[in-house]
This record gives C-alpha cells, sequence and structure tokens, in this order.
C-alpha cells in the first residue's frame, strides 16, 4: 500500500503528488492516512465537552451558501448568554463557543462586554470569533485587528475559531461569500492572533463550487501558517450541507466518499504539522464519523449542546450528542475515548 505514499514523508506532499494521490484508488489512500495518524497521535480519539452559543442570527455580510441568517430573527441578552453558559457547566462543559451573524454595532466593546461577563461569573474556555468578526469589530472600533485582538485578549478570550476561513481561495470566495474577509485578511488576522497568544483552530468548508486543487492550495495554506506560528490546534473540516440552500443550484454537496477523501487527504498534507483532525458528527453524522477516524481523523469534536447554524442549513443528526454517546461512538470502531480540553490536554 505505501508504495502510492512514502509514509515518511508525512506533510512534505507537494500539490502535484496531493492530486495524483486524489486519482489513485481511494482505499489505498484511506489506508495511508490511517497509518499516518496511527503513527503520529496513536489510537486515543479525543473529544470536547462543551456548548456552541449562536447569539445572534442577525447578520450583513450575506454569504451565498448561508441558511442560518435571518432564519429566525434574534439576539441574545447577556443574560439569556449566561443562562445559556450556566447550563453548559452544570452538565460538565469546559469550552464555550460563541458564533452569530455580523452587524454595524457590532464593535470591540461589544465582544469585550459580552466575554467579561462570562468570565467574571464562570471558570470557562472561551474559544470563540473568527478573523471575521475581527476585522469587522476592529473596523468599526477604528483600530487594528492586532489592537482588537489584543483588547479581546484581555477580556478573557482563551482561543479563537478557524471559521470564516471557507475555501482560501479568492475566485472561490468571490462566489460563496464576496463580503467576507479575502485570503489575505484572514491570513493576516489569524496570523495575528497566534502572535497575540491566541491560539485557533483551522477550518475548510468544502463541497460549494470548489476544485479539488483549490482545497488543496486552502491545505497547504494552513501548513505554511503552522510552519510559521505553530499557533493551529486542529483542523476541521466541514462539508457544506445545502439541504436548505443549493446556492441557485450551483452546489450538490459532495459524497460521502469525497468527505473521506478530505480527511485523509488532509491528514496526508498536515501531517504532524496540525496533528489533530477532527471528524465533525454534526455535519457528517455519527456513522460517517466513525469512518472518516479511520480514514485519518483523530477527534469527534464537540458535544456542542447547540448548533443553529448546522441545523439552519439543513443538519439531520441532531444538536447534541451527550459525553457518554461520544464515547460509545469511539469505543464501537475499537478507539480509545478521551476527553480534552480546547487545547488538547486532557480532562
Ligand atoms: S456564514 Fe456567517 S457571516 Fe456569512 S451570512 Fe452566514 S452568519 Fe453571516
Amino acid at each position: 500500500m505505501e508504495d502510492i505514499y512514502d509514509l515518511s514523508l508525512a506533510g512534505e506532499i507537494t500539490k502535484n503528488d496531493a492530486l495524483n494521490l486524489l486519482d489513485s484508488n481511494p482505499f489505498q489512500l484511506f489506508d495511508v492516512a490511517d497509518k499516518l495518524r496511527q503513527e503520529i497521535v496513536g489510537d486515543e480519539v479525543t473529544y470536547v465537552v462543551n456548548r456552541n452559543i449562536d447569539i445572534t442570527d442577525k447578520c450583513m455580510i450575506n454569504c451565498a451558501f448561508c441558511s442560518f441568517r435571518n432564519s429566525i430573527g434574534y439576539e441574545m441578552t447577556i443574560e439569556e448568554i449566561l443562562d445559556s453558559v450556566g447550563e453548559a457547566k452544570d452538565v460538565g462543559a469546559t469550552e464555550i463557543c460563541l458564533f452569530g451573524g455580523i452587524m454595524p454595532d457590532m464593535d470591540v466593546n461589544y465582544y469585550c462586554d459580552i466575554i467579561e461577563a462570562i468570565k467574571n461569573s464562570y471558570d470557562i474556555e472561551l474559544h470563540s470569533l473568527s478573523p471575521v468578526e475581527i476585522f469587522h469589530a476592529a473596523q468599526t472600533s477604528q483600530m487594528s485587528t492586532k489592537d482588537a485582538l489584543k483588547s479581546l485578549k484581555t477580556a478573557g478570550l482563551d482561543t479563537m475559531t478557524g471559521a470564516s476561513a471557507e475555501i482560501l481561495v479568492d475566485s472561490v470566495r468571490a462566489k460563496i461569500c464576496p463580503k467576507k474577509v479575502s485570503t489575505a485578511q484572514w491570513v493576516q488576522i489569524i496570523t495575528e492572533a497566534h502572535e497575540v497568544g491566541i491560539p485557533t483552530t483551522s477550518t475548510i468548508m468544502y463541497g460549494t463550487v470548489e476544485t479539488w486543487e483549490d482545497r488543496i492550495d486552502h491545505l497547504l495554506i494552513l501548513r505554511d501558517i503552522q510552519r510559521k506560528t505553530n499557533g493551529f490546534t486542529e483542523l476541521v473540516p466541514m462539508t457544506f450541507l445545502n439541504e436548505n440552500n443549493k446556492m441557485g443550484n450551483e452546489s450538490t454537496g459532495v459524497s460521502g466518499m469525497e468527505d473521506l477523501k478530505l480527511h485523509a487527504i488532509s491528514r496526508v498534507i498536515l501531517g504532524r504539522d496540525i496533528p489533530n483532525i477532527q471528524a465533525s458528527w454534526i455535519k457528517i453524522g455519527t456513522r460517517m464519523a466513525q469512518v472518516a477516524l479511520c480514514c485519518g481523523a483523530n477527534d469527534l469534536g464537540g458535544t456542542m449542546m447547540e448548533d443553529k447554524i448546522s441545523i439552519a442549513a439543513g443538519a439531520s443528526h441532531g444538536e447534541h450528542l451527550a459525553s457518554n454517546k461520544m464515547k460509545e461512538t469511539i469505543s464501537a470502531i475499537g478507539r480509545v475515548p478521551v476527553e480534552r480540553t480546547t487545547l488538547y490536554e486532557r480532562v
């Protein structure tokens, strides 16, 4: 099997080699990725007990792929957010992820107030915001993105999400999210976050209009950033859920086989640079996530408790997978479940 790829070259693959691998028998690719996963991170599969809190669906950005924007029409108050955090603490959550749309009045103080309120009330990891929120908050507050990041860190932001990356190829972004930060802006803000001591996840949202070549370019950009900053904790592949938004029939989403190939090629490209590859059960379902964990992935993501964004997009796997269900899902494929923190420390 290894004759299609030399395992000792983990992370050194070129774009052409990656494209050739994708053209080979997919089961050979899955086998290579699984062997690499075994060699790099072993048989443990991690998960985090967390809660997503989608603070508002009001948004001025209008991405073509989004089904969440204005789907309900709500904006949570700080008191409601605190109640949600309290509920998460009650079931043992160690992490809170704040997501939401972007409105003109959301400046740096708006986010700092929410972060401080949470941190003053609860001892919990705040894994929140992404480059697009930082960009607009900084612009509204007339400060640099780096200063905005410093203020948010001082307020209590522990780690940031690598969301809003979608596909880091501007010709693709022009079609799916023309009003969002450009590739260069996303890279700059993520790099600045790492520089000021805010680690982040990295993401890829695939299955709209991009090609395999675009996906490989995206993964290579993430690899390059990681080699400079070492600030990424993981890669979260997110398949495009198009049940409620076919982007004017431009996208039918991808097959399960393509989901698996994406996880596998991510392992091969990111190798030891980004050793944690997530299989997101909320996006692909627990059964497909179990298979992805045998094709290069080593993390099952979070218990979530809620995910209005995926539900609005048509996710049919529920919003909450309790800790015991995470363990069952992992043990059922003969792997070892380990609860982790945001930064991949054992709980
Ligand atoms: S994906 Fe985010 S930024 Fe884009 S329209 Fe939806 S809520 Fe707004």
